[in-house]
């Protein structure tokens, strides 16, 4: 993979396909990881005199404008991380744009609007995605990869456009790939995984893999109850994947046939409600056994047994892997299992890689040093599927 070092960038128009997916309230930024992480290389870029064109999606809009979705905050926060103008244009490839990229001076910066805002970005048609990336093609001379959360999509602007143009992986993907690849060499034991967070059925897979490396797997969040209901325990109105249970079922009879320890919560936290994330209103959880939630409540974080489980299970880790929140970590009755998860990786000697954007934005949002991590990808998706083994279509159009 060329690295940016290797383009001559100096006066050129540098696309960079950013991951600037970054949760807002409204308006405002409520975690700007991911902007921060791909400043370093546009700073670089400029100092190389390129003529810096960031793009990148935010959010699910469905291939039309919505203005929920803009990223013009985000040029903002990136001006001010950057020291300089970041100019914006208010749509992806057309007028604006095309004025926007031509006004850009040597060293300077422009954002353009969210890519999925174009039907063409997330495209299944090859032919329609093609026509897509060909329009983002016409703006830009060079092609820098660096939205790594974004790589395990076959995306115009991530998989097609690096066809287009000359290319190279930025310096944000080349060290999360540079950490990822050593979590699949050799690793200093136990190694010790930590899955939760809502998108159940996008990280069982990685459990598949992970059954052949990890000694320990650890299971929280929205995930848990799937398992918990696999194991024959009512789980009332909790997340669960039905259709999953048979694959669930597999893993733990694999995992026993293997002797990799696979621990599940003894306690929840459960309410008849979801809490309401925008008042904050106290929830009043009750604390039941994993065994026996109430048909009618729903597990919303691990119990306080499960944290000192967990925290044990972490101690004497050498490696750990975490994604996913324990529990619905953005409320503060629920965020105690994430919170106590974080401490545990803090109080470990292990090499701690945290994955996944919700989690990422929970280790800073509840007021962990990130520093203090190992490592903290921007990419929840994208360094399950890395772990998975699988091809991701970013990284592969980088190689070619
Ligand atoms: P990541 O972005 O780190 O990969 P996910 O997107 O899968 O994580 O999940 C994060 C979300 O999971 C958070 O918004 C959190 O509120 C939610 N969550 C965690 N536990 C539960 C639960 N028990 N029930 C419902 N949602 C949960
Ligand atoms: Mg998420």
């Amino acid at each position: 993979m060329k690295t940016i070092e290797d383009l001559d960038v100096a006066g050129k128009r540098v696309f960079v396909r950013a991951d600037l997916n970054v949760p807002l309230d409204g308006t405002t930024i409520t975690d700007d990881g991911r902007i921060r992480a791909v400043a370093p290389t546009i700073a670089k870029l400029v100092a190389r005199g390129a003529r810096v064109v960031v793009a990148s999606h935010l959010g699910r809009p469905k291939g039309a404008p919505d203005p929920t979705f803009s990223l013009a905050p985000a040029a903002v926060r990136l001006g001010e991380i950057l020291g300089k103008n970041v100019a914006f244009a208010t749509d992806t490839v057309g007028e604006s744009a095309e004025s926007t990229v031509a006004a850009l001076g040597d060293g300077e910066v422009a954002l353009l609007e969210n890519l999925r805002f174009n039907a063409g970005e997330t495209s299944k048609d090859d032919a329609e995605r093609k026509a897509f990336a060909e329009q983002l093609a016409a703006l830009a001379d060079l092609y820098v990869g660096d939205g790594f959360g974004a790589v395990h999509r076959k995306h115009a602007s991530v998989y097609d456009l690096p066809g287009l143009l000359p290319h190279a992986a930025g310096d944000l993907i080349a060290t999360e790939v540079g950490v990822l690849k050593k979590l699949t060499e050799e690793v200093a034991r136990p190694y010790v995984v930590v899955l939760g967070g809502a998108k159940v059925s996008d990280k069982l897979g990685v459990i598949d893999n992970l059954l052949k490396k990890a000694d320990r797997i650890l299971i929280g969040g929205g995930m848990a109850y799937t398992f918990l209901k696999a194991k024959g325990h009512e789980v009332g109105i909790s997340l669960l994947q039905e259709d999953q249970i048979p694959v669930v079922l597999d893993y733990l009879k694999r995992a026993e046939a293997t002797g990799v320890e696979f621990v599940l919560p003894v306690d929840v936290l459960v309410s008849a409600e979801f809490p309401d994330l925008k008042t904050k209103a106290p929830a009043n959880p009750s604390l039941v056994a994993a065994d026996a939630i109430p048909a009618d409540q729903e597990g919303l974080d691990i119990g306080p047994k499960t944290r000192e489980l967990y925290a044990a299970k972490l101690a004497d880790a050498g490696t750990v892997f975490w994604n996913g929140p324990m529990g619905v970590f953005e409320h503060p009755d629920y965020a105690n299992g994430t919170k106590a998860v974080a401490q545990a990786l803090l109080d470990s000697d292990a090499f701690t890689v945290v994955g996944g954007g919700d989690s990422a934005a929970a280790v800073r949002i509840l007021g962990f040093d990130e520093n203090a991590f190992g490592h903290i990808s921007t990419g929840g998706g994208a360094s399950l599927e890395y772990l998975e083994g699988k091809t991701l279509p970013g990284l592969a159009a980088l190689e070619g």
